[in-house]
């Protein structure tokens, strides 16, 4: 059956960076590998950043390389620069995001760029990648980071993350993802920005969105995305790293609560939920200790519940 909303896993990378322990490379491949089996078909696995900046990724380019042995599996990565890029390159990533903080104050915090030096790092990896063979080329995408506020900057002009989005699309690259990174984000700004995107820049531009629930908000942002039609949502299983800028707080959307929203109004995402538990309940073993969020899995599915 087709799948009508693609779920990205996003834990390995997003959930594990923000957490403090490093989990072993070993229980990685096996959580990426027993989703998969539970049939998530797009999962970010790591980063390249120096391991000296986030030693939870040092081991992303194993991680990768054995990742895109499982057939049927896209493997996403992130990068920060085009440096990262020849090491996604390398390892064989089919899909690699760049992400662009539309605060300049926090993309100089981040990455020590103005939005001038970011625009010319992301030409230098367009420049790249029109170099390899089509068949040898990843997806790339530019992640329009904290797009609905900044934790530094506070709000952040729509005009700006719509003009940014353009600026980007013209460099050549596939796709921009609208992203809330600081679970700032509400649906009828998500709806706004969209809107205002597409018309600059095309629907098939941009697909897919990046939502934190930091503030409880995540499900209702992505009841909006769905209704305008996004077809690609990342989440976290148990929400995995929580908010580093607040404690006790659920950072990335619950992926266990996602499949259970989408399946449950009828839309299909290949992920079997009761597999989808076995594998939270895998990786909370190799995490002891570790806050893992989600109403789903506590409550259990309702009495009959037939995913779609
Ligand atoms: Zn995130």
């Amino acid at each position: 059956m087709e799948i009508d909303i693609l779920v990205s896993e996003v834990g390995p990378r997003d959930g594990l960076q923000s957490i403090e322990r490093v989990m072993p490379t070993q229980d990685k491949l096996d959580w990426i590998r027993a989703q998969f089996e539970a049939g998530t078909r797009e999962i970010e696995v790591g980063s390249f950043v120096p391991p000296k900046l986030l030693p939870q990724m040092a081991d992303t380019a194993e991680v990768t390389r054995r990742a895109a042995a499982l057939e049927g599996l896209t493997v996403a990565v992130l990068v920060p620069n085009r440096k990262g890029l020849e090491h996604a390159l390398a390892a064989g990533a089919h899909k690699v995001s760049i992400p662009f903080s539309m605060s300049e104050s926090h993309s100089i915090k981040n990455v020590r760029k103005t939005h001038a030096q970011m625009l010319t790092e992301i030409g230098a990896c367009i420049e790249l990648l029109a170099s390899l063979d089509a068949r040898q080329r990843p997806a790339f995408e530019v992640g329009l980071s904290t797009a609905f506020g900044c934790t530094i900057e506070g709000s952040v002009p729509e005009d700006r993350v719509v003009r940014m989005a353009e600026q980007v699309i013209e460099l050549g690259v596939d796709e921009v993802g609208l992203s809330d990174t600081t679970g700032y984000g509400n649906p009828a700004q998500l709806k706004r920005l969209a809107q205002g995107i597409w018309s600059a820049i095309g629907r098939e531009r941009m697909t897919g969105v990046h939502l934190h629930n930091t503030r409880g908000q995540g499900l209702a942002n992505v009841l909006m995305a769905v209704e305008l039609g996004f077809t690609t949502i990342d989440s976290s299983l148990g929400g995995i790293g929580g908010c580093p800028f607040a404690p006790g707080a659920s950072g990335n959307i619950v992926t266990e609560d996602l499949v259970f929203l989408l399946e449950s109004m009828g839309l299909n995402t290949g992920i079997d939920l009761e597999r989808l538990f076995e594998v939270r309940a895998q990786v909370q073993a190799a995490l002891p200790g570790e806050p893992m969020y989600g109403f789903v899995p506590d409550a259990g599915l309702p009495k009959g519940f037939k995913a779609h």
